[in-house]
Parts: C-alpha cells; structure tokens; sequence
C-alpha cells in the first residue's frame, strides 16, 4: 500500500481557518494508513522560546504576559473552530497545561524542551479532535513515545518497532513534529524547524513512499518569494542542493530533512497548503535534475573560529541551542556560524577554544552549479558594492559562496541581485543526436555560438546521443572538453532510457536537434513533442515521412506551441525555408519553385561539355567524395524528389513522395544489380545522357537535371524531379558546378524570380545552417 507522510508546518496552521483548510487536504488526500505530522500553530514556538527566556531572565511580568498570549491564542483557535461542548474537554486539559507550566516556573523547575513541545502537542490533540468532528477517524499521537535518541543518536530500531506498533491500524495518525524523548523518557527536540526531519524519520520507520511538506509556499524557489516577487519556483531540485540550503539556515527544509531518505527511493515534495491542486517541487536524487541557482540570505549571526573542532560537536552544539550551525573551513581554520541569541551558550560550552571573529552579521550565500559559482560570485560582489553594502566576511566551497554584511540585505537589492545572477533569462536544454562529420562541427562550433546566445539564455548542451552511447548531464556538458567526458561518462542507452531522460529535465525549454542519419531515431520525434521538446532536424527522414504522420506531427507540435525546423535538410545552410516562411508570413503567394538541390548532379551537369564521357564524371565525383557511396543513389534523383517534398509542405501542400514525378538521371535498367554490372554497362548512361545532351545543344538550352513545382491559378499542384532543358543564360543554366539553387516565382516575385544559390552541402555550412535554426529558436522563445 502506498503510505504517504504529510507534514503540515506552523505557517499552514497559522489560524482556524488554516486548521480547517489543512483538514480538508487531509480528506482530500490521505488514505488509509497514512501519517500526518504537525507542527505548532503558527509562530508558537518562537513565543514558547520567549516565554523560556523570560523565565531565564527571571522577568515575572514579562513571564505572564507570554503565558497569556500563548492561551489566547489556543483558547482563540478552539472557540472558532469547536462549538463549546466540542471544546471543552480540550479547554479544560490547556488549562491544566498551562497551570502546570506556571507552578514550574515558579518552582523554579521549567525544562526548555518539555515547554517548547506543547507546542505541537496542541497542534496534533486539536487537529485530531478537528478530524473526529468532521468523521475522520483520527488520532493524535505524542513522538516523544515514537522517537528515542541516546547520546545525540536516534534508536532507530527500537524507534521503527514503536512506529509499527503505534502507528497501525485504521486511524490518520497526527504524530507531533519537532519532539523526541532520551532514554530517560526526558523531552528533546530536534531542532528549529525540526518536523520536517520528523516527517522524514517517520516516512523511513514506516516505510512510506512519499512524504509531503505543506508549507504555504508553492515550493521551493530560487530566493525567498516573499522577498522578491520574481522568485522562480523550480519543480524539481537536487538533494544535495536542497541539503546545503537547509545547512545554510534556510527555512524551507530543515537542515536534516533528507538524511533518512538517504539510500531510499521515498519521494519527497514541497506544496502548498494554500493551493492543494498545484504542483510543487520535488526533492530529487543527485542527477535527475540540473543544479539551480538560488539565494538565501542570513539574520543576526556570529561567526566562531574553533579551535580543536571535534567531530560530532557541531552536532551536539546545534542540538545545544535548538537550531543547526552552518559549519565550514577556510584556510585550515574552522568556523561555525551561529544565531547571535545563541553565541553566548556555544561560546561557553566551547571553554575557550571559539573566537568570535564577528558579531551581529547579516548577509547572504549564494548556490550555484559549481561550474558557474566562481563567475556569480564576482558578479554578487559587484552589485553589493554597487549598492554599498559592505562585506564583511566572504567565503566559497564551489558549491556556494557566503557574504557576511553588517547591514540586512533588504528586499529592494535582493531583487537587484536575483535579477543580475539568477532570472538572468530563459534556459533551454539542448539535446544534440549524431556526432558524424556534420555533428562533431556542431558541436565544436557550439563553444563560441552558447557563449553568444547565453547573454539572454540560459543555454545548456545536456546530452550528446549517439546511435548506441549517450553522455547526459542535466546540469551542462562542458562542450570544451566533451570528448574526455564523453570517454568517461558516456553510457549505452534504449530509446526508453533517453526519453525518460529528457521527460525528468526540468528546463523551461527543451530542444533536440537531430543530426543522425537515422530513420528509426525520427521515430521518436512523437514522443519528444510529448516531452514538450521543440525539434532541429539535419536529416530529412521526418520531413519526408508519410503526410498523414508528418501532419499528426504538426498538429502535436502546434498544440504544444513548440517549433521544428529543418533548414539544412534542403540547401545544407541555404536560407531557403527561411525565404519560402517570410513570403508567405508578408503575404505573397508563391506559384513556382524551380532548381537544382543536389550538389552532385548540379557538379555533373554543369561540368559535362562533351569532352568526355558521361560516366567518366561521375567516377571523378566519386572519387572525390562528391557523390553518395553508391553514386546510383544521387543519379536515381531521389534526394531531390525528397527535397522538394520537403518545400512543398513547407508551401503549406499536402503531398507525399510518391507524388512528385521522378525520372532519374540514368537508364532504368541501370538502377538494379550490383556496382561491378553498372560499370560493365556505363555505356549506355553515356549513350542516354550524350543524346539529350545533343537535343539541348539544338534547342540552343542547357541540360540541367532539376526539381520543379508549380501551383496553377485553380491550386492545382504539379511536381517533377527529372531532366530539363534551361533558356542559356538563365540562372540555372548559369550555375557553378556543385551549388543549389532555388528560383521562386510568386505574386511579387513574377517576371523576375527571387534567386537563391550557393553551396548546398558540405559539413561545416550544414552545422552553420544548424546553429542557424537554433538561433532562430533562441529569438521566437525570447
Ligand atoms: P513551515 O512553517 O511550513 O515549516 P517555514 O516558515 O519554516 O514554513 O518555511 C517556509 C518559508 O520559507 C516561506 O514562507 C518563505 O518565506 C521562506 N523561504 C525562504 N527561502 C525560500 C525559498 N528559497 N523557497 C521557498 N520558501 C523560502
Ligand atoms: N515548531 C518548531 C519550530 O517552529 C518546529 C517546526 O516548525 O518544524 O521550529
Ligand atoms: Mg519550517
């Protein structure tokens, strides 16, 4: 059974109202055997820790003016939320509560922990009672008799065994967070913040699946939302970078949240109690995520240096003052940072050995990926100078990297900071498929292009796929040395492995850019537009594809208002879909496109004078790698047949291959049969070609070997891929051996078409065509 822990905080139980939402996700969404964990009302603590430091003080009126705040305030929420009968038996147990705390005090025998933990005793006894009121079999439940610790260290056997035993059966169990008993029986507590370590010890004794922190923010997000309304919510962040937030005092995961989930697969999310339906973020494992920036900023610290830090005592310190000490080292020295209310108990338990090297700091520690933090971390000092704040202290693992001021770091400059180092742009993850000759100068071209594109994007290459290996990583490939880690990184892959891969990326924008020459890899384009990713294609697979995918493809991509360009599969860098987009985006109506698409055939045709044999030039061509393996695949004319399918659907036409007409570029019968029967028989392609070569030289033309699509006045189309006879002196007829060219004759463009031509092949103008459509892509995302 799927057993989920819900953990509520003081700020989702902050008013009856509150109380009563948080019942109704309760209802909502717990089943059977599920855990609720609870902390006390709204800032209830904070006053118990007042009420506890007037009692130190000694300060009697100071003591009964909290004592009563603490029982208006529970008196308050059981009136509004209970009818007075419904009240009364727990009206009756607080006042016996608060009568006991009162005589303690006064005996002089209050203990901190046993008061603080009433706290989140009334939380459960009256969310429990809530529950019983609305017929929800609930139970509170005390964790002093679920969670034992000795000596700093949790008994988790004895603890699994008290949580099977007390927590089975029918009933939603509302355990109190933050509170644990020694062996004593006498109370401890896990620290500030600490239910959320409750929720997860739990979710680990029980065995759960999940373990939900309610908390009245929508999860966590790259500052404090409260601060600076620009504050980005990330769906899913790393535990690693969620636990050194929580070390670094950050309030939204407390900073021993994660280690039970620690070699479990318990999934752990963030949401808000305000808004049950949204989805919050999720804490995931180490690289299922990108690493992600975010700002945290600091109150009222002391920093100590140590001398002799033992192991384990930042533990007992921080179980000393009830709150987790951050704890680093810089050169060879170790040093706590510590709430300043609290320096007085460290220092004293530290006999000597803690200097405070710095009293009452504020400031701020900025994470980040550890490849960017070195760069942010100039650029926060930049700013905080800019806006006079001064620094104090700095210090950087990598990771992160603290600045301690002297002066609060207000809303206004940590929006300033948020904006210059964290909302910097929009990020886009790109996928980059086929690393053959045209792939590899991609990639190599990338360096210069990402730098350039990064000013307003956050663009990370994230995975390099080959046809059986695949390097991925969510955080960014360093493409500088993508070969060393791809040497030591790079794992093989199913198609199922790299989908599920690409759905766990958690950018804004995700693009695959296909450069293989793999049919069975355009298969998977479907299932990339269902993982929301726009598509670059270098290969015309997709393009050519029957209509009635291709168009189911369309369609997936419009309602995802996701893009696909294919500028290199026609033309190689050509701006030849560019063109045919624009006149059609500004109005005109295009009615003719004719041209040569094969740099191939454009050599032959227009290096052949008649000098020598036809078949002579094609096995120069061959030679020189101008041709496919195979030079009957270029002859056969159906790459361009390809092409200019690809065109026509670009016009907006319905059409499949096997409607545009093809007649090759050589006998039928020499299409069959192996290479050595071909050559025996070059003969007659010298035969075939030299006499229509004849008729054109009579015609006073020139034969070129073309692709041509017309759109009569009626709409009707007509397409053709074969031989044809040129007026001299016309651009085709004119062209260099080995260019394309496009003529495009439209409303506009009539007696005088629009020419475009130059080379359509060649591996570093495809991978320049490449970046093209990725800059492109970068503009329309802006
Ligand atoms: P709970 O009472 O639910 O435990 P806390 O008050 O302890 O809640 O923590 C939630 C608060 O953390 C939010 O109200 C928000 O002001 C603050 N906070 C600070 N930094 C962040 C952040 N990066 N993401 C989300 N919340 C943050
Ligand atoms: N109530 C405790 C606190 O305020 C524990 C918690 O909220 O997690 O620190
Ligand atoms: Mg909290």
């Amino acid at each position: 059974m799927t057993k989920v822990v819900h953990k509520f905080g003081g700020s989702s139980l902050s008013s009856a109202a509150r109380y009563q939402a948080v019942a109704n996700i309760i209802l909502g969404q717990c089943q059977r055997g599920d855990c609720v964990v609870v902390s006390a009302a709204g800032k209830t603590t904070n006053t118990l820790v007042k009420l506890w430091q007037s009692y130190l003080q000694k300060d009697d009126n100071a003591f009964n003016d909290i004592l009563l705040q603490v029982e208006n305030h529970q008196n308050q929420l059981l009136t509004e939320l209970f009818t007075s009968q419904q009240a009364n038996t727990l009206l009756e147990k607080l006042k016996d509560e608060l009568q006991s705390i009162a005589k303690a005090a006064a005996d002089l025998n209050l203990h901190e922990a046993s008061l603080l933990a009433h706290g989140e005793v009334w939380s459960a006894r009256l969310l429990a009672h809530l529950l019983s009121t609305l017929n929800v079999s609930a139970l509170d439940v005390d964790a002093r008799s679920l969670f034992t610790q000795h000596q700093g260290q949790l008994l988790h056997a004895q603890n699994k065994q008290a949580c099977i035993e007390q927590l089975s059966g029918e009933k939603i169990h509302i355990v109190t967070g933050f509170i644990a008993s020694d062996c004593d029986g006498n109370t401890i507590t896990l620290g500030r913040n600490g239910s959320d370590y409750s929720a997860t010890l739990l979710a680990n004794y029980i065995d759960a699946q999940a373990v939900s922190i309610w908390t009245d923010t929508h999860g966590v997000f790259s500052t404090d939302p409260r601060k600076v309304s620009s504050a980005i919510k990330y769906p899913k962040v790393c535990r690693a970078q969620a636990n050194l937030l929580a070390r670094l005092g950050n309030p939204v995961l407390h900073a021993k949240t994660l280690s039970p989930l620690k070699d479990t697969n318990i999934k752990l999310q963030v949401r808000s109690s305000y808004d049950p339906e949204a989805v919050g973020t999720e804490i995931v494992k180490q690289g299922y995520s990108k690493d992600k920036r975010f700002i945290t900023t600091f109150e009222e610290l002391d920093l100590i240096r140590v001398e002799g830090l033992a192991t384990g005592e930042v533990r007992t310190l921080s179980q000393l003052i009830q709150h987790s000490i951050h704890h680093f080292s810089k050169g060879g020295e170790d040093y706590l940072l510590v709430p300043s209310n609290d320096t007085h108990a460290v220092a004293s338990h530290l006999q000597g050995r803690g200097n405070i090297v710095e009293s009452h700091l504020r400031g701020l520690a900025i994470v980040a990926p550890s490849h960017e933090t070195h760069q942010l971390t100039q650029q926060v000092a930049a700013v905080l100078e800019q806006q006079d704040v001064v620094v104090r202290f700095t210090h950087s693992d990598g990771r992160y990297a603290l600045f301690l001021t002297d002066q609060s770091i207000d809303s206004d400059v940590l929006a300033i900071l948020h904006d210059k180092v964290v909302n910097k742009g929009r990020e886009l993850a790109v996928i980059i498929a086929g690393l053959g000759n045209v792939g590899e100068v991609f990639v190599d071209q990338c360096q210069k292009q990402v730098e350039k594109l990064q000013a307003n994007f956050d663009l990370k290459i994230v995975a390099l796929v080959r046809s059986k290996e695949m390097l991925f990583c969510p955080s960014g490939i360093n493409i500088q040395n993508w070969q060393q880690q791809w040497r030591s990184e790079a794992q093989s892959y199913q198609q199922s492995d790299l989908l599920e891969r690409i759905g766990e990326l958690d950018y804004e924008h995700k693009v695959v850019i296909d450069i293989t020459a793999s049919d069975a890899f355009s298969d998977m384009y479907p299932s990339f537009v269902a993982h929301d990713c726009h598509l670059i294609s270098a290969n015309k697979y997709a393009g050519t594809a029957a209509q009635a995918w291709y168009g189911k493809l369309l369609e997936q991509l419009q309602e995802r208002n996701l893009h696909w360009r294919y500028n290199t599969s026609v033309g190689a860098g050509l701006p030849i879909n560019f063109a045919l987009a624009d006149l059609q985006n500004s109005g005109d109506a295009v009615t003719r496109i004719e041209g040569v698409f094969s740099g191939t055939l454009s050599w032959l045709c227009s290096s052949f004078d008649g000098t020598k044999p036809f078949s002579d030039l094609v096995l120069e061509a061959q030679g020189m790698g101008y041709t496919e393996p195979d030079p009957r695949e270029d002859l056969s004319g159906r790459d361009m047949q390809r092409k200019l399918l690809i065109l026509a659907r670009d016009l907006g036409l319905e059409l499949d291959v096997e409607d545009i007409a093809l007649e090759p570029l050589m006998p039928e019968h020499l299409a069959t049969g192996d290479w050595d029967s071909f050559l025996a028989k070059r003969q007659d392609l010298d035969t075939f070609y030299q006499s229509r070569y004849e008729q054109s030289q009579s015609e006073g033309k020139a034969l070129r070997y073309t692709g041509a699509l017309d759109i009569d006045e009626q709409g009707q189309v007509s397409a053709k891929v074969g031989i044809a006879y040129v007026e001299a002196g016309s651009a085709i007829a004119n062209l260099t051996p080995g260019d394309n060219i496009f003529v495009i004759t439209s409303q506009w463009y009539e007696s005088n078409p629009l020419v475009i031509q130059g080379p359509g092949a060649g591996k570093e103008v495809t991978a320049a065509g490449i970046h093209s459509d990725l800059y492109w892509l970068t503009q329309k995302l802006k």
